[in-house]
């Protein structure tokens, strides 16, 4: 995969993509806040663990979920499918984080903070928390020492489970705890699995010296969210946000704050709801830009999305406007808001920037 972008409505912008550009958007150092372990999964992978495990899909089901259309429906079916018929021992888990960081690194992500969700494995497959995560940590360090690129895992609530669910899932985190798990995320269907319904394990898991970050705001959910989850969890950054920009006062506090915004050009419900002639003019990225805040793009669930990295910057240019200068800022947002620590953070935007000024076109 290589700088793809999948089925987006055309650029309105009227920018020119040259090969030139590509080779910036494929080169710049890039760190990843925002990918889900599971939407990361090659079709080719998903086919031969289906095999694997004699899980009831055909070849045509396969091609089925990565299908993506104009209007895309949600991915969160293809995850279920993964969690309860197609990933069901350690190992697989340690092939998907491996192949996952071997596309990223493909694309220069130097680092990656990457999401999995624990619940459902547990639950309904019956694997234990500490192998799998031991499973997806032998993937990280093999990847580290083929690719050269460092990685962070987050496991993260799923939010259609109890909340009895997600304070077992942060005690097992706390249990089994290892430098390169940073800290929790949360995630899955928001509409009507408020943020505060989490707010124990949330704070369980800060009392631990994790840090913590959550998706909010996703799918047209209320800005009340938002605000939850930085005023009641206190988390360190926020997983999209986009409906932040209907309270100007939550605006501003969070310009205050410097909160870093992972957010996701790719995301499905704005691709579905917004007129696929004015999507990339009327996307809550756009405004969340010139509010000031700071937004740093992701691909989510990139081979679901039919995006990688590269793709995901290429889109930043030629769908939303922005040019050297911003995608600058967005790339020293993201070093702000990764869980590294200030040393890195430091040597990173030093060496960062001098390589991307003299790549920038
Ligand atoms: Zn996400």
């Amino acid at each position: 995969m290589t700088n793809a972008i999948g089925n987006v409505p055309r650029a309105m912008t009227g920018r020119v993509v040259t090969s030139l550009h590509k080779a910036f958007f494929l080169r710049l150092p890039k760190v990843e806040l925002h990918c889900h372990l599971l939407g990361a999964v090659r079709r080719e992978t998903f086919e031969a663990l289906s095999v694997k495990h004699r899980a009831p899909f055909s070849r045509e089901d396969v091609a089925g979920f990565y299908r993506r259309e104009g209007k895309p429906t949600g991915v969160l079916r293809v995850l279920r499918a993964l969690e309860s018929q197609v990933l069901l021992e350690p190992d697989d888990f340690r092939r998907i984080t491996y192949e996952y960081l071997e596309d990223a690194a493909r694309e220069s992500v130097r680092h990656a903070e990457f999401f999995w969700n624990p619940t459902a494995t547990l639950r309904d497959v019956g694997l234990s928390y500490a192998e799998v995560q031991a499973s997806i940590l032998r993937g990280m360090g093999d990847a580290a020492t083929d690719f050269g690129i460092r990685s962070l895992l987050i496991p993260a609530i799923d939010r259609e489970a109890s909340a009895a669910e997600a304070n077992e899932m942060v005690r097992l985190v706390i249990a089994s705890r290892d430098d390169a798990v940073a800290g929790i995320g949360i995630d899955y269907r928001e509409t009507d699995r408020p943020p505060e319904l989490f707010g124990e394990a949330f704070r369980m898991a800060k009392a631990a010296g994790l840090r913590t970050t959550a998706h909010a705001g996703e799918f047209g959910t209320p800005w009340i969210n938002v605000a939850t989850v930085i005023d009641e969890l206190q988390v360190d950054r926020v997983d999209h946000g986009y409906t932040v920009i209907d309270n100007s006062e939550l605006v501003r506090r969070c310009v205050e704050k410097g909160v870093v915004f992972t957010i996701v050009p790719t995301n499905s419900y704005y691709m579905r709801t917004l007129d696929p002639e004015r999507w990339a003019i009327e996307h809550p990225i756009r405004r969340m830009v010139e509010l000031g805040l700071k937004v740093h793009p992701n691909t989510d669930d990139p081979t679901l999305h039919h995006v990688s990295p590269a793709g995901t910057w290429e889109l930043m240019y030629s769908h939303f406007g922005y040019v050297a200068r911003d995608l600058r800022t967005m790339m020293l947002n993201g070093i702000d808001g990764s869980w590294v620590d200030e040393d890195r953070k430091r040597s990173w935007r030093t060496q960062w920037t001098a390589e991307f000024d003299a790549m920038a076109v």
